[in-house]
């Protein structure tokens, strides 16, 4: 007998793309996303900078408003694309006015970003480049989490936009701005993910957009050495490095990529990086641990190591977290090394804890998120209709 053959599955309608997301994408993908849509390509250079404008300067979230843009060029780019957020996954407000969020990318890829109020010039949004984190500090609470995966550059800017949007910071304006410094002390370490980083401050410094100038954006570093100066030559960011000992064998147990890259090595980096000067001067970060790195000895070297790099030191008090064994050093043993390189000329050195309630503070962060096997990938995406990440 017969079997009639079952051609159902070659009928079945094939889901349409999803649309692309132009939100955080670069000048140069804006552009190339203009002339797929058959643009030609000297006028799509200035299409894309039209969009560019209503995105970054604008804040638009629709094609509707683009007033400049034929309606048939709108109508086009609205079929096929949108101009999304990162979902807001959750999100806290700290009795200090500090703000978290934490977005989620994909199924099970959530990184934290951070606003916090009157810090640089108005206020800081600490941007997280990396889901979990390869480094293993050990007081550090993203250490504690294993890396997911790199974030692209558009989801490093949509942590910015996400910001703009909470704060009402749309249009750009030139004055009382709410959100005028971005650093890189979130999730991850920035030196492993260098070309989203760039291309994520390219977007975020361009002055016809978002415009938060590089001398505002900071990168900071647990001390990648062999990438420090590219950093500078590609992004023009200010430099931190998350010292925290000043001796290799205390730094190997404190920052483990010390046994790679040791005080040497990185102090050579350091001062290579391009354009230092009193005006551009690196930022070191200093946790204070209780008995473990807060002796006024080591403060002195501390002073002895910075000799002759334009530098300035920001004291960390330690922020616990569930399960850490560290402590955070007394007020007065934080007071006295302070002391030491005050009278050294380094003003004001010790960074007020901020966003501690809500888990925010410096070494906090941390996501539930877990790397997925591939099979687990693929079981996750089918669960999710075949619309997560591919
Ligand atoms: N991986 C990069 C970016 C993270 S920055 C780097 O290490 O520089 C986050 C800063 O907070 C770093 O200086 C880090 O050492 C510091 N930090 C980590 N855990 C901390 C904690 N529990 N308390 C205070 N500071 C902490």
């Amino acid at each position: 007998m017969r079997t009639p053959l079952d051609l159902s599955h070659r009928t079945a309608e094939r889901a349409p793309a999803p649309p692309r997301d132009l939100a955080g994408l670069g000048r140069d993908a804006l552009q190339s996303a203009v002339v797929e849509l058959g643009v030609e390509p000297k006028k799509a250079r200035m299409r894309a900078g039209q969009l560019w404008r209503w995105i970054y300067h604008y804040g638009l979230t629709g094609f509707d408003g683009m007033t400049d843009i034929a309606r048939d060029l709108r109508d086009q780019l609205h079929a096929a694309h949108v101009i999304g957020r990162p979902e807001i996954a959750d999100q806290q407000i700290s009795t200090d006015g500090t703000r978290k969020w934490l977005l989620r990318y994909g199924p099970n890829v959530e990184a934290e970003s951070v606003f916090i109020p009157d810090v640089g010039k108005a206020g800081a949004l600490c941007v997280s480049s990396q889901v979990g984190c390869t480094l293993t500090c050990t007081f550090c609470h993203t250490g504690t989490q294993t890396l997911v995966r790199n974030l692209s550059a558009p989801e490093i800017v949509g942590q910015v936009m996400i910001a703009r949007d909470a704060l009402g910071e749309w249009p750009t304006s030139t004055e009382d701005r709410k959100l005028t410094n971005i650093v890189f002390m979130g999730m991850g370490e920035p030196l492993f993910n260098l070309d989203a980083v760039a291309e994520a401050i390219d977007t975020i410094a361009d002055g016809d957009g978002i415009s938060i100038s590089r001398r505002r954006i900071t990168v900071s570093t647990a001390g990648v050495a062999p990438r420090i100066s590219e950093l500078g030559e590609r992004t023009g960011a200010m430099l931190a490095i998350s010292l925290h000992a000043t001796r290799d064998d205390l730094r190997n147990e404190l920052v483990p990529i010390n046994r790679k890259y040791d005080l040497k090595t990185l102090f050579e980096a350091i001062r290579a990086y391009p354009d230092l000067s009193n005006s551009k001067r690196v930022t070191f970060e200093y946790v204070m641990l209780k008995g473990v790195n807060d002796t006024l000895a080591e403060a002195r070297d501390l002073v002895r190591l910075l000799k002759g790099v334009p530098s300035k030191i920001n004291l960390i008090p330690f922020n616990p977290w569930p399960g850490t064994a560290y402590e955070c050093s007394d007020w007065e043993t934080i007071e006295a090394f302070a002391e030491v390189l005050n009278r050294a000329g380094y003003a004001s050195p010790i960074r007020t804890p901020r966003g501690r309630d809500i888990l925010a503070a410096c070494g906090q962060l941390r996501s539930e998120s877990v790397k997925q096997k591939a099979s687990e990938r693929l079981r996750a995406r089918l669960a999710d209709g075949g619309a997560g990440e591919a």
